[in-house]
């Protein structure tokens, strides 16, 4: 059986791995669903053999990750500050944001740029993947609130915007999971406590802005958007999802100025020919894409 993690917090004073070295191009970049880029993709084709030779005997960048903005936490190269809000937004709804361990080492996250724009004491960041009353008795408390949801899409759950039009009680809490498809599916279903706030899901049309990152299909949203989107519906201010938007326009729009690309759904790729990769040969995970294909929920 696989070892569980104790859940933690981000300000705990425990040392994490740093993940892999990164790049040094103009910002780092992020493969489809996470992966870091190597930094020859950005060579494109004016890497000839001579050049790709020369590369080779440049000195090897240091590991160590590139000093950060202590409030965006974007390289102090490319702060984002000036994007967010001057001061965090008032909001009444309390946030928490359970975060899958893999998530806090990606390069373009999306998280700190969501706490940067809100009160700290409204905005929770919890990291992990097993979450139970005895380790976490706070979260325990939140999940078992009447008045807490939990943002998960599928057959059980209510439209956030219905829900809140007919709810004797008024949502004071919100858990969104912070992860891949997969990584937030293993949450969810893995961990009881999560089963207990009323489940909710977001109807949009709205495509995914965070057009540097593959989302599984066109209908995906990020962590942040996700965020920004109930925060209106539950504080009814469109206000805040402009507000919350903003930096991650800026993300990306500096990202693809400096050689980044616009990254397609998977959903997108498959429907169209255009999926990179073969693909697979386990028959689960054929069936998945399969599933996507034909724009099937999974
Ligand atoms: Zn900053």
């Amino acid at each position: 059986m696989e070892p569980q993690k104790q859940a933690r917090t981000p300000g705990d004073p425990v040392a994490w791995p740093r993940g892999p070295s990164r790049s040094q191009t103009p910002d780092d970049e992020e493969g489809p669903e996470g992966n870091t880029a190597p930094a020859a993709a950005f060579l494109g084709a004016e890497a000839d053999d001579a050049c790709a030779d020369a590369l080779w005997e440049l000195p090897v960048e240091p590991a160590e990750r590139r000093p950060e903005c202590s409030r965006c936490s974007r390289p102090q190269k490319v702060c984002l500050c000036p994007f967010l809000p001057l001061h965090p937004l008032h909001i009444s709804t309390h946030l928490y944001i359970i975060q899958h361990p893999a998530e806090e080492n990606k390069v373009l996250r999306t998280v700190p740029l969501l706490a940067a724009c809100l009160p700290q004491d409204k905005c929770k960041v919890k990291i992990g993947r097993r979450f139970s009353e005895e380790r976490d008795p706070e979260l325990s408390t939140v999940c078992r609130k009447s008045d807490t949801l939990i943002l998960y899409p599928g057959a059980e759950a209510a439209n956030l915007e219905e829900f809140i039009l007919d709810s004797p009680i008024y949502p004071s809490t919100i858990i969104i999971i912070d992860g891949t498809w997969s990584q937030a599916k293993d949450i969810f279903y893995k961990n009881s406590l999560f089963r207990l706030p009323k489940q909710v899901q977001l109807k949009t049309s709205v495509s995914s802005q965070y057009v540097i990152r593959t989302q599984p299909t066109n209908r995906c949203l990020s962590t942040l958007e996700c965020a920004a989107a109930a925060l209106s519906i539950l504080e009814k201010n469109d206000y805040i999802q402009e507000t919350l938007l903003r930096p991650l326009q800026a993300l990306c729009s500096f990202q693809l100025q400096h050689g980044a690309q616009i990254r397609l759904s998977k959903e997108h790729l498959l429907k169209n020919g255009l999926y990179p990769k073969p693909m697979p040969k386990n028959k689960r995970k054929l069936r998945k894409m399969e599933l996507l294909m034909n724009s099937v929920k999974i």
